[in-house]
Formats: C-alpha cells, sequence, structure tokens
C-alpha cells in the first residue's frame, strides 16, 4: 500500500478508529457485459483530499494528527551522536 497514512489522537492515544472525511475524483475503467452487468476494472485516484480526520472518541479532530510509517523507521535521523564513545 503506497502512501499510507495513520492517524494519532494526541488527546487519548486512539490510533484505529476514525471518521475520514476525504473528497476523492477517481478515474475508472467500466466495464459492461452486453447485458449491462458492470465490473469495474481499474480504478486510478486522480485527485484525493482529506478534510477532516475526526477521532471516534473524542468526537473532535483537534488532536489527530498523520502519521507517517517511516517517522517509525527513521529513529536513526534523531540518535544522539555522542562523539567520546569509543570503547578502548
Ligand atoms: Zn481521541
Amino acid at each position: 500500500m503506497p502512501n499510507q497514512v495513520r492517524y494519532r489522537c494526541n488527546a487519548c492515544g486512539n490510533l484505529t478508529r476514525f471518521d475520514v472525511i476525504e473528497e476523492r475524483k477517481t478515474r475508472s475503467f467500466y466495464h459492461y457485459t452486453l447485458g449491462g452487468e458492470l465490473t469495474i476494472e481499474q480504478s486510478e485516484d486522480l485527485e484525493h483530499r482529506v478534510e477532516q480526520v475526526i477521532c471516534r472518541w473524542c468526537q473532535t479532530g483537534k488532536s489527530v494528527i498523520p502519521v507517517t510509517p517511516d517517522e517509525d523507521l527513521q529513529g536513526t535521523e534523531t540518535r544522539p551522536t555522542t562523539a567520546g564513545d569509543d570503547a578502548t
């Protein structure tokens, strides 16, 4: 899943339940049979805008912040570089 955004509510620590209000414009390939039965074979996001993310528990989006998955992995950037750390 590319660009998967997660959210966190700083007020209650919620990581899993949100109401997301979003606007999405998509281009889809509608494939009909001659009998009129529809299969959507491809769907591509042309525009996607998240308007509001509301914590289910707090009923407000005031404390909800986006969390990118990269943040957890890139802990090296903030690691303090202690120069005098040689063991010998
Ligand atoms: Zn909350």
